[in-house]
């Protein structure tokens, strides 16, 4: 299939839809708060890992290249969305993956290996090493020529799509909000609202322990311009990781499926979860004026929710 027919060729639902909450908080604070649901563009190449993949397999169409090759843990919703992808599109797709081989293979791997991924696991060390330029020749000369895209998908091309997300809201709500909140892992979906140009304040809400790295990964994938002229306007909240990546309490839990019934969306623990829970308490101890909208990026991940 040729993206560069994209949508009319292919079951992903555009605009994502937006979806108004209600609740007894959201009144007594005079908060309107949207979400608008990425993981709902597909069940399986859902969420911020297509809006990043877009344009790099527009790209990949254009220069007629057949392979892509990219990296992740056993759980990466981006190897998960990857392997999906390159079905869709007719593209060879090779995981990098972290860790020792385990079987039976885990549900995200089971998927990415049953579409066609060819996996390969590499120890943590060498994983580590993935970005310098020893290891990508040795993987060049096991795979032959593929297209590199980083972990989590987060490349200059990733940017385009990512903006994507602003001019569908600007049209959904006819401009009407003031801030965009999302979750951040690499930083690099809130790098490509930041490329957009948008005035609106956006509010990151990081799911790792970390600040520096967040802001050096935004700083390299924006130009200099973009970066110096737009900071004004985002914010990464370090607040609500709880305690590093993938790390959950019982009170995390707990919002989560009070979350689940009260609005009967789902959301994981991992980064969504994060981010609603962070959001919630922010909206509680009045960091929001009165009468602000928010929209909340749902950014999918539900293929993990049981881990
Ligand atoms: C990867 C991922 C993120 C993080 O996106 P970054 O661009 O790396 O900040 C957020 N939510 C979900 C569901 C993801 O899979």
């Amino acid at each position: 299939m040729n993206l560069l027919e994209f949508p009319e060729a292919t079951n992903l639902v555009f605009p994502s839809p937006i979806q108004l909450l209600n609740s007894p908080l959201l009144d007594a604070k005079k908060i309107k708060l949207y979400v608008k649901r990425e993981d709902l563009i597909h069940p399986i190449i859902g969420g911020n890992k297509w809006r990043k993949l877009k344009y790099n397999i527009i790209e990949l169409q254009r220069s007629k290249a057949k392979t892509i090759l990219s990296f992740g843990g056993a759980y990466s919703n981006h190897i998960y969305a990857l392997a999906g992808v390159g079905q869709l599109f007719g593209l060879n797709t090779i995981g990098i993956i972290r860790g020792e081989s385990c079987e039976p293979l885990n549900p995200t791997l089971a998927y990415a290996k049953k579409v066609g991924m060819q996996l390969h696991y590499v120890s943590r060390k060498d994983y580590r090493l993935k970005e310098t330029s020893k290891f990508i020749e040795s993987l060049k000369s096991q795979f032959g020529e593929f297209t590199l895209i980083p972990e989590g998908g987060s490349n200059e091309l990733a940017l385009p799509g990512c903006a994507e997300i602003i001019e569908e809201l600007d049209a959904q709500l006819s401009g009407q909000y003031d801030t965009v909140c999302l979750p951040c892992g690499t930083a690099g979906t809130l790098a490509g609202l930041i490329s957009s140009g948008t005035k609106k304040n956006l509010l990151g809400i990081a799911v790792l322990k970390g600040a520096k790295f967040l802001h050096e990964n935004i700083n390299h994938l924006l130009s200099e311009s973009e970066f110096v002229d737009k900071n004004k306007s985002w914010k990464i909240n370090l607040n609500y990781h709880f305690d590093g990546y993938a790390k959950k309490t019982p009170e995390l839990m707990r919002f989560i499926s009070n979350f689940n019934q009260e609005f009967n969306i789902n959301i994981e623990r991992i980064y969504s979860g994060k981010m609603f829970y962070g959001l919630f308490d922010l909206i509680k101890n009045d960091f929001f004026e009165q009468g602000t909208t928010i929209v909340a990026l749902h950014t999918g991940g539900m293929q993990n929710e049981d881990i």
